[in-house]
């Protein structure tokens, strides 16, 4: 008799079985993947180079008490994520920032002036729905079509102008000329991979690991007295409310 029966390998099942393990539960941890981690999963290929599987995944948090969380799991290597977006012939930083104006427009402009120049651009969209609304209302249409317009369809597969408010929301942009994708205070990989990682959190005499194992399939013959399911939503209610609308498309990009 298992207390939990936890369907996914990824973050989230993994730490909560870790955590109901160390608090003495019984788990049972499935996944229909044949491997752990779920989408952070890595693995070192015959060359000796650590591939992520579904995109690349960088750590990066806010929060102290995570980072100590999962440094039980793992050493870290240091890491800040930098990007350089091709636009118009020039290689340039992105997250928009003071460095990205200046090289655009062959400026020289100050965090002051560009907090201006940013505002003369900006176009006012009221209300505020879309993610094309969010960019123009904040830089004008120029910079986002550069920059956001392209860059999001490729990423979700719509036109921003398709999706919510909130999904380019997280995209900043700076008037200083930090380049570094995330301003997290901790920023780091993982020294041996997230793969690594997991595995060390889930070795655990408690923690009972099948994977190739669609929970499904198991549901009814494995005696457990809570299950805890961490997969899609639509996809546990079997899609019918239909399939949601949008996901993140994988092995191609990274997310914010
Ligand atoms: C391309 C890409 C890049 C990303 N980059 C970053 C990044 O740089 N930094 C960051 O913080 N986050 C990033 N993310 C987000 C990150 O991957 C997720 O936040 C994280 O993986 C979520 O963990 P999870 O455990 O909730 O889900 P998942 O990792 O998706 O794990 C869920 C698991 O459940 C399993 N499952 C589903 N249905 C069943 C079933 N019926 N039976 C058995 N098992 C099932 C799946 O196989 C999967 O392994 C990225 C995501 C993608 C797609």
């Amino acid at each position: 008799m298992y207390d939990f029966l936890i369907v996914g390998c990824g973050f989230a099942g993994s730490v909560l079985a870790e955590r109901l393990a160390e608090a003495g539960k019984k788990v049972l941890i499935v996944d229909k993947r044949d491997h752990i981690g779920g989408n952070a999963y890595d693995f070192y290929d015959t060359e000796g180079i650590l591939i992520h599987k579904y995109g690349p995944h960088i750590f990066h948090t806010n929060s102290e008490e995570v980072f100590r969380y999962l440094s039980r799991f793992t050493q870290w290597r240091p890491y800040e994520h930098r990007v350089l977006a091709s636009v118009d012939g020039q290689l340039l930083p992105i997250p928009i920032n003071l460095t990205t104006i200046n090289k655009l427009y062959g400026r020289n402009l100050t965090s002051d002036e560009v907090v201006k120049f940013l505002a003369s651009k900006a176009e006012l969209r009221k209300p505020v729905l879309t993610s094309e609304d969010v960019v123009v209302n904040a830089v004008g249409k120029e910079l986002y079509e550069k920059f956001f317009r392209g860059y999001t369809k490729k990423q979700w597969n719509l036109d921003p102008s398709e999706l919510d408010a909130s999904v380019t929301a997280r995209v900043p942009t700076r008037t200083n000329s930090d380049d570094r994708y995330f301003t997290d205070t901790y920023q780091a990989m993982p020294k041996n991979g997230y793969t690594q990682m997991f595995r060390n959190m889930l070795s655990h005499p408690n923690i009972h690991i099948m994977l190739n194992t669609n929970y499904k399939d198991i549901v009814d013959l494995i005696p457990y007295q809570k299950l805890i399911y961490t997969g899609p939503i639509d996809a546990y209610f079997d899609y019918q409310f239909g399939k949601l609308p949008y996901r993140i498309r994988f092995g191609e990009v990274f997310i914010l």
